[in-house]
């Protein structure tokens, strides 16, 4: 279960750190919004396309693939290759590249754990190759129109019909294939109103989507149905349904376990109650910003996709 380390970690967080200083900054300054227009997002398309990706075998078929996107969770067998989230488009030749280095299968199944374009990207590319697209219906409802996603300053263009779900579901869906049985459930609205999380029942292996970032602050999308609170309760129900010997992959961040989940919920109401108790005072958010709510792990969570300051700003517009 060790990770393979790679030297694509640097370069990928050397960006987030970029991406979300430049994000900081319009929050904090309106007046530089318009200048600092979805750096993030262009700066994503940059990396992803100059990063390889980490490949990491986990338990019986199911692999996982760590990179600048959303992680890939990969399960191997008779049916062909089946993935769980796609990465950003332009990661298209390193996904290629790290699947065939798992062996020569055709693609055949795509799941998408949510809408985001760091889990959806590689929709267009994955169905040409041969895959069939499944995902909760808000996905394809997002990916059908231009959707805007005020925390990233960026419109996102209606996709092409190849990059759409052709299977959708609401709550529950029960996917077989290469003898194993994977169980999709539905979030209540979390990290967006599309969040779903991935089984692997055989494996006892268990893909959470953003609704888990472990050791990283979370992004959190208000414009699609998102909240803090809602991105807590989607982790306290992860904790109720995952035991101490499932093996758990977050949508970003290292593979990790129930311990990882709990701490994530944990920091996450931590710094919300902080937040809300002064907002209720009437503090302002840079005030609260400044009084640090997150001093204790701001070091190690804000290091990646979320400055500390940047989440404090997330969970002021939701309490
Ligand atoms: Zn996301």
């Amino acid at each position: 279960m060790a990770a393979k380390m790679s030297s694509t970690e640097i370069p990928r967080r050397k960006f987030l750190v970029a991406g979300s200083l430049s994000v900081a900054a319009a929050c904090l300054n309106p007046k530089r919004l318009f200048a600092q227009e979805d750096a993030l997002v262009q700066k994503a398309f940059k990396v992803a396309a100059a990063t390889k990706l980490t490949v990491q075998p986990l338990r019986r078929n199911v692999t996982v693939l760590l990179g600048p996107g959303g992680n890939i969770a990969v399960l191997t067998g008779p049916d062909g290759k089946l993935l769980v989230d796609a990465e950003i488009f332009t990661a298209q030749p390193h996904v290629a590249e790290a699947l065939a280095s798992i062996n020569g299968d055709p693609i055949k199944q795509l799941i998408n754990t949510h809408w985001h374009f760091d889990h959806t990207g590689g929709n267009a590319w994955l169905h040409e190759a041969g895959a069939s697209i499944l995902a909760q219906e808000n996905t394809r409802k997002h990916l059908l129109v231009d959707t805007r996603v005020e925390g990233w300053f960026h419109t996102f263009p209606a996709s092409p019909p190849g990059a759409l779900p052709t299977t959708v579901f609401k709550e529950d869906h029960t996917v077989h294939a290469n003898n194993s049985t994977l169980v999709l459930k539905h979030y209540l609205p979390a990290h967006t109103d599309s969040d779903i999380s991935v089984h692997f029942t055989e494996a006892d292996i268990f893909h959470a989507g953003d609704t888990f970032w472990n050791r990283n602050y979370p992004f959190i999308d208000y414009s699609t149905g998102g909240s803090i609170d809602g991105q807590i309760r989607a982790a306290e129900a992860n904790i109720a349904k995952v035991t101490d010997k499932m093996i758990v992959i977050p949508g970003h961040g290292a593979v990790g376990g129930k311990a990882d989940l709990l701490l994530f919920r944990d920091v996450l109401a931590g710094i919300r109650e902080k937040v809300a108790a002064l907002k209720k005072q009437g503090r302002t958010l840079n005030e609260i910003i400044a009084a640090k709510p997150g001093a204790k792990t701001d070091a190690e969570w804000g290091n990646g996709f979320k400055t500390g300051d940047e989440f404090v700003a997330l969970v002021y517009q939701g309490v």
